[in-house]
């Protein structure tokens, strides 16, 4: 008998785009609305309807906040969606900041396309304003974490933590049917174990279907602690004497980062230098973390205890202005920048790159992962040349890269996470991963767990039983 239909209308074969549409019950849920990022192919596909009526969809569940799990929904809406929107409490809270910013750089990017004739669409158009991406992010309903909530007749869903950033979880949809039912869990982003900050993922528990994120599925993080990685790394770029940047997203990574900076100063164990945090995001993000400490594991909470805010340890300067963003141009010798966006797609962290790559004493230390196609991708790759601002701007940075701070279990974390059911699966869906991760992914989970693994084209539809 079937019991529901799902289907992938992103974040299959790709890490981005994350959209799940999950019909049962005669009532469609979607799992995630996120923007598609990256290469030019797929950033077009945020223009094209979706394959169903925005108006069929009943309600949107939202596992995060990053906006390639959440930043459709300005477009879903404007295309006449009037469902609730449900989130953690943490995650409504940083769409707060997050969807609004996200209008606003699709209104900069479309003035620049429009100022430098770079457009095919005259004009060209935002794909929705900064009044709109706030316009969507007051419509999200905060839920308490683990208590079920109705999406349908019968359907329950619950939000399990996740680990990734805050308010970040997985989503367990309980579906009515014969013999108990069917439990669909979808695992959003799954965090490090043992990460700094936040609690590690709760067990997966009992599942008959998971979608289940591989961004890192063919690697393995470098198991060098990271506060070794990174002091070696700021070490070494200060004694090149020239400026860090550190493209970072601001939710999450940058927290990560101040996090490990201070134990690293108040040890001693970098020499001084100066800290700016430019970027508005990061600094309002930040606030949202220090108003959430049920968010925060054993060792964090021990450390507020103790009277020490971890967060807020690092001498850093804030950058919330554009003045104060441009003043840091001026600034010589070692001074760290933490800058978003986290794949130099967008931001300020671009200024800094346009004004600073071309120094051969500058270092670029990237903490995350980079996507195809874009601009810290390349620098990863070792690209001569970036383009910014429609210049190809040198680089003769020095560019490194710190591992273990991404917010993403590496392969054999994501394994850990599924040997935390309590049952094997019916079949496991291996999605948000660059295919040949995915499908390396699949093919462990089939070999080691013995479970059924595939891995979904975009637009697939299956059928649950
Ligand atoms: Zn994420």
């Amino acid at each position: 008998m079937p019991v529901a239909t799902l289907r992938f209308l992103g974040a299959a074969g790709t890490v981005t785009g994350s959209k799940f549409a999950l019909e049962s019950d005669g009532r469609t849920t979607l799992i995630d609305c996120g923007l598609f990022q990256g290469l030019k192919e797929l950033r077009l596909r945020n223009w094209e309807p979706l394959p169903l009526p925005a108006r069929a969809i009943d309600r949107v569940v939202l596992t995060h906040a990053h906006i390639d799990h959440s930043g459709f929904l300005p477009r879903l809406i404007r295309a006449g969606f009037d469902g609730e929107i449900l989130a953690t409490h943490a995650t409504r809270d940083l769409l707060g900041v997050l969807l609004p910013d996200s209008g606003r750089l699709q209104e900069e990017e479309a003035r620049f396309r429009n100022e430098t004739g770079r457009t095919k669409h005259r004009p060209a158009l935002p794909l929705y304003t900064e009044d709109e991406g706030a316009a969507a992010a007051a419509r999200v309903t905060g839920v308490p974490w683990e208590e079920p909530v109705s999406v349908g007749r019968h359907a329950r869903a619950a939000f399990r933590r996740a680990g990734h950033i805050l308010g970040a979880a997985s989503v367990h949809i309980e579906l009515p049917g014969a013999d108990g039912g069917r439990r669909i869990v979808f695992s959003g982003d799954i965090g490090r174990y043992g990460a700094p900050i936040l609690h590690d993922p709760a067990p997966l528990g009992e599942a008959d279907y998971v979608v289940v994120e591989s961004t890192y599925g063919n690697r393995t993080h470098d198991p060098t602690a990271i506060d070794v990685q990174l002091e070696r790394a700021i070490g070494a770029a200060v004694a090149r004497g020239g400026g860090i940047i550190v493209p970072a997203f601001a939710i999450g990574r940058t927290q990560d980062l101040l996090y490990h900076l201070g134990l690293l100063q108040r040890a001693g164990r970098v020499p001084p230098l100066r800290v700016y945090l430019d970027s508005p995001m990061a600094i309002d993000a930040t606030g949202i973390y220090a108003r959430h400490p049920e968010e925060f594991d054993e060792e964090m909470r021990a450390l507020l205890e103790r009277g020490r805010s971890p967060l807020r340890s690092v001498d850093v300067r804030l950058a919330r202005t554009p003045q104060e963003s441009r003043a840091i141009n001026a600034v010589e010798g070692p001074v760290l920048i933490i800058s978003a966006s986290g794949m130099a797609t967008g931001g300020r962290v671009l200024h800094h790159l346009r004004r600073r790559l071309p120094d051969p004493r500058t270092t670029v230390v990237l903490v995350g992962y980079q996507v195809a196609g874009t601009r810290g991708r390349q620098l990863e790759d070792g690209a001569r040349f970036v383009r910014i601002f429609g210049e190809d701007v040198a680089v003769r940075a020095h560019v490194t890269s710190v591992h273990g701070l991404s917010a993403h279990a590496d392969a054999d974390g994501v394994l850990r996470w599924l040997r935390s059911a309590t049952r094997p699966p019916r079949r496991v869906f291996v999605v948000h991963g660059e295919p040949a991760a995915a499908q390396t992914l699949a093919e462990r989970f089939e070999r080691e767990l013995g479970w059924p693994a595939t891995v979904p084209q975009h637009g697939d539809v299956v059928t649950l039983t």
